[in-house]
């Protein structure tokens, strides 16, 4: 099923790059009481070997994660949820701000883990992916950048003309025309 999400998330480039290992995320299941056990903590993006881009800055983000662990037969099922607060770009203003990424739909199976350490490095890191939007705006009335001059519409109005219905701008063309029709 994970992967099958994992998949769909087309060509992303965070999916590439060598396998990572987070202490933070391996735990020791023997001796884990019948009624499983909760776990709760946080680790670096960086831990998760996802870095910042130009669209993400992760510098210092942490993931926070709480998971329960229990027992079926031999396998061990994490399951759980996960949520960070991290910074992105604008794709209307392109100045950074504040993202926040949740999920609770981990959901991991280690097929006869019972007994051994369990990994869930790749699991968290697979699925905090999950969670990056496709597009991103700063908030939902961003006014974006002036088309003429780039200023941020959000921080005040430039003095470019507004542009017209049509009807008054004396630089379409057609307003021309229409003062010819009347000599
Ligand atoms: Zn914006
Ligand atoms: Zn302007």
């Amino acid at each position: 099923m994970h992967k099958e999400d994992l998949d769909s998330y087309d060509d992303d480039e965070r999916l590439e790059g060598e396998s990572v290992s987070c202490p933070a995320l391996i735990f020791q299941t023997s001796g884990m009481p019948d009624n499983g056990v909760d776990l709760e903590g946080e680790v670096l993006f960086s831990d998760l070997g996802i870095e910042s881009d130009e669209r993400f800055d992760l510098d210092g983000a942490k993931v926070h994660f709480r998971l329960h662990l229990s027992a079926a037969k031999m396998d061990v099922i994490a399951m759980g949820e996960l949520h960070a607060s991290a910074e992105a770009l604008c794709d209307r203003c392109a100045e950074f701000a504040p993202l926040n990424l949740e999920t609770d739909d981990v959901l991991h199976t280690f097929k006869n883990g019972l007994g051994q350490p369990i990994d869930l490095t790749e699991g968290i890191r697979e699925d905090i992916l999950l969670t990056f939007p496709q597009s991103f705006h700063c908030s939902e009335d961003c006014k974006g950048l002036c088309p003429v001059c780039g200023q941020n519409l959000n921080k005040g109005q430039c003095s470019c003309e507004v542009q017209s219905d049509g009807d008054e701008g004396g630089d379409d063309p057609w307003s021309v025309l229409d003062g010819l029709k009347f000599k």
